[in-house]
């Protein structure tokens, strides 16, 4: 029981915190694999999968996630310190390094 809520507790949006509603959000969104000149498969997979709360990942749709961090700047300390494990490729399309 105690393992189930510190597991329920970690899991939170990586751009906002919250904890309601958690989807998955492909960081670099599937569809722009083209524009970036990058195969399809560097952006489907789970170095470029965070958890997102519903209302983050609707308002960042396919937006270009350089365009979002630029809109949020206050979610980007938390997503460098939660999405450490997101490849270079994402973070370099992301802005983030
Ligand atoms: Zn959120």
């Amino acid at each position: 029981m105690v393992k189930r809520s510190n597991h329920k507790l970690k899991r939170a949006c990586v751009y906002c915190g919250s904890t309601e509603n958690l989807t998955i959000d492909h960081v670099v969104p599937i569809s722009c694999w083209k524009q970036y000149r990058i195969k399809r498969r560097v952006l489907d997979n789970k170095s470029n999968r965070v958890i997102a709360c519903q209302k983050c990942n609707q308002e960042k749709g396919k937006m270009d996630p350089k365009v979002w961090f630029e809109k949020n700047p206050h979610y980007r300390e938390r997503f460098l310190r939660e999405a450490k494990y997101l490849s270079d490729t994402v973070k370099k399309i992301a802005g983030l390094i």
